[in-house]
């Protein structure tokens, strides 16, 4: 055929197995930790949803109270400026 249909901008679900980070490996959230709380931040210094870091509802709440605690003490900024 001469005309070829325009594939649409369907990406390919990429079926990922999302697990609670904190359930699988039995972890307990802390706001000092920084370090670990950087890895659910986005480069901008927002929270990671939940659909995409795939935590449970219950980490996932104790995740963002952390995250709170900890740029209220300067540990995690608030906004990253470019
Ligand atoms: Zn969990």
């Amino acid at each position: 055929m001469a005309i070829t249909a325009k594939k649409k901008g369907k990406r390919k679900l990429v079926q990922q197995k999302r697990f609670c980070s904190f359930c699988a490996n039995n972890l307990d959230i802390d706001y000092k930790d920084f370090k670990k709380l950087k890895n659910f931040l986005t480069e901008r210094g927002k929270v990671i949803p939940r659909r995409i870091s795939g935590n449970c509802a219950a980490h996932q709440r104790t995740l963002t109270v952390a995250i709170k605690r900890a740029r209220f003490i300067a540990l995690l900024p608030f906004t990253v400026s470019k």
